[in-house]
């Protein structure tokens, strides 16, 4: 089994979900191949501008794929070594523990996961430790119990977050720190690898101070000989023996050439759109509908949340860098008034003038974009769409991405914008403009809320979903195909139901619950050196009998 094109486990993806596998793979002595069909984002000063990123998108994949109506789609997501957490806000949530339940919401049910969140909990924590999460524990009253403290402090809000903080105090609210993947050392701020820029959201970091897939999991694993880096690598479809149990070949276009690859065990991480769409590519005569989807439901249960920016204007500048350090979950599962899920507030990074413009939103009567962004606290919302079979990643004549998604559990996500409304409207009056400074706004009805359109597909999951029944999932509860026997998926796909908060670091801690897995199916526990089960998957005997 050692030659160049096979190996004992393939990775296609080298983002949150197979960066963080190959991770913890890496000292196992497996010979691992990561597949990337991008590159390394290249390190130069576009990285932090505004202009470039947000409204050049010069960062973004240039891919087309349609609407169901077949219109041209030009998703926001990025084909690079460490995939989309090079781009991230790196916000690394645990989901709460009720979100692995069942939970009724005003527009249906979202559907329990076939694992606890007790289960996961260990797994959340290794994932805080090796993306270095800086956090707080006990101040929001919707967090899920922990065995560990965060490693790292809660990152320092600004004067201005700090005084939204203090007022929101002041209403009885229990405002939070943002758990933030950033190596950021604010007690010695000369030795700190993070500068506390104003371009950390959606922008790749260009001193490598963020915790991303790429500088945190993929280099590092990359120092081990067993582990092998195949950029501009582009999955085109997986290959079955003849009883269609086994994925036996890989096949891959590089650099205008075709390469066949074959492992004991493929993990497919592409991310939930484009690990379906491989999934739906890799259709043969023993997998008719798609690779793995004798349930059907390869492709379905597209979620993406429902998010909007909400821009709150006052008279008075918001002069913060990095706003992206205040939450509050109180209207998380219900509020006083109404018993359904409303979902996440939060921040965006600051915005400034030419984001803006790339959105192109309604500009307030006697402001100008840039005064806007200058005097804006700019909140972001997430609220959870729930799965819906028609919600749906298909492939066109030609194999390009087709995305059907019909919005779902709108109003608390409306309500969640009111909320936010009242709240500011509580806000402590400025010795300046006096309350006017918030209230004015108000009334003027300078509120300006866009919600994210399609091609924001930043938070995809669902579309492979795990679970224990075959003929409602395609994953089993360890995220392998029901009916492939070496086949993997570790991206955000394997979601059944998606909660409110930022999923990277869920997809993070499953990629390490996988990856034990992995080690126990190769005969090794996590802290022995070698596999002892190498013999057992020999390529002469076929491909691996193991379950
Ligand atoms: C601007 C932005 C901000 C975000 N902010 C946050 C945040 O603050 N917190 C949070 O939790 N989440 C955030 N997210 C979402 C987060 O980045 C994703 O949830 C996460 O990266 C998804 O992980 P993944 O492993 O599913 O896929 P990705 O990280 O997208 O990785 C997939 C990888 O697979 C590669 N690939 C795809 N198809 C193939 C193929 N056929 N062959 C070979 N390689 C392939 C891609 O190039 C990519 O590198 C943000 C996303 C964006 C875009
Ligand atoms: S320096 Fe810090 S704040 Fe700026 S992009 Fe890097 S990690 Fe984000």
């Amino acid at each position: 089994m050692t030659n160049d094109t096979h190996y004992d486990v393939i990775i296609i993806g080298s983002g949150a979900g197979g960066g963080t596998l190959a991770y913890k793979l890496a000292p196992s002595g497996l010979r691992v191949l990561l597949l990337e069909r991008g590159d390394y984002v290249k390190r130069e000063i576009e990285n932090w501008s505004t202009l470039a990123v947000n409204k050049q998108g010069r960062y973004n994949t240039k891919e087309v794929w349609r609407t169901a109506t077949g219109a041209e789609l030009h998703p926001h997501t990025n084909y690079y070594v460490g995939g989309n957490t090079k781009f991230f806000g790196a916000a690394l949530f645990r989901l709460r523990r009720e979100d692995f339940g069942e939970l009724r919401h005003h527009g249906g049910v979202s559907p329990a996961w076939p694992i606890s969140y007790d289960e996961m909990e260990p797994y959340y924590t290794a994932a805080e430790r090796l993306y270095q999460v800086h956090g707080e524990r006990g101040v929001d009253p919707t967090e899920p119990w922990a065995s560990a403290p965060y490693d790292h402090p809660a990152i320092s809000h600004e004067p201005r977050i700090q005084q939204l903080h203090d007022d929101l105090v002041a209403q009885g609210h229990s405002p939070f720190h943002v758990p933030l993947g950033l190596r950021l050392n604010e007690a010695n701020r000369r030795k700190s690898a993070c500068i506390r820029c104003a371009t950390c959201d959606g922008h790749p970091c260009l001193v490598n101070a963020k915790s991303d897939a790429q500088v945190m999991c993929v280099d590092p694993a990359l120092e081990y000989p067993n582990v092998t880096l195949a950029t501009g690598a582009l999955v085109k479809r997986l290959e079955t023996s003849a009883s269609g149990r086994e994925v036996t070949g890989v096949v891959v276009e590089r650099e205008g050439k075709i390469e066949r690859y074959s492992a004991h065990v493929v993990v497919s991480s592409g991310g939930a759109i484009n690990s379906a769409a491989l999934l739906l590519r890799s259709a043969n005569e023993r997998h008719p509908n798609g690779l793995a989807n004798s349930s059907g439901v390869v492709g379905r249960f597209y979620m993406g949340h429902v998010n909007s920016v909400l821009m709150a204007l006052s008279k008075c500048p918001n002069p913060t860098i990095f706003q992206k350090t205040l939450a509050l979950n109180d209207f998380y599962f219900r509020s006083a008034e109404w018993e359904f899920p409303m979902g996440h507030i939060s921040f965006v990074g600051k915005l400034d003038a030419d984001t803006l413009s790339a959105g192109a939103p309604a500009i307030a009567p006697g402001w100008t974009l840039d005064l806007m962004a200058k005097h804006s606290l700019d909140f972001w919302l997430t609220s959870e769409d729930l799965p819906d079979a028609n919600n749906r990643v298909t492939l066109d004549r030609d194999g390009n991405i087709v995305l059907a998604y019909k919005p779902n559990n709108e109003e608390g996500h409306k309500r969640l914008g009111n909320k936010v409304r009242e709240l500011l409207k509580g806000q402590r009056a400025c010795p300046i403009h006096g309350k006017d400074c918030h209230v004015g706004v108000f009334a003027r009805n300078l509120y300006l809320g866009q919600r994210i359109p399609l091609a924001g597909v930043a938070h995809q999951n669902g579309t492979v979903r795990f679970g224990s029944d075959p003929t409602k999932s395609a994953l089993d509860v360890h995220c392998k195909a029901h009916d492939v026997d070496n086949l993997y998926v570790v991206d955000a796909s394997f979601f059944p139901s998606s909660g409110a908060v930022n999923p990277a670091l869920t997809i993070m801690a499953n990629a390490l619950r996988v990856g034990d897995h992995l080690m126990e199916r190769f005969g090794m526990t996590a802290s022995s050196g070698r596999h002892a089960g190498a013999a057992l998957l020999s390529p002469a005997a076929g491909m691996p009998a193991i379950a």
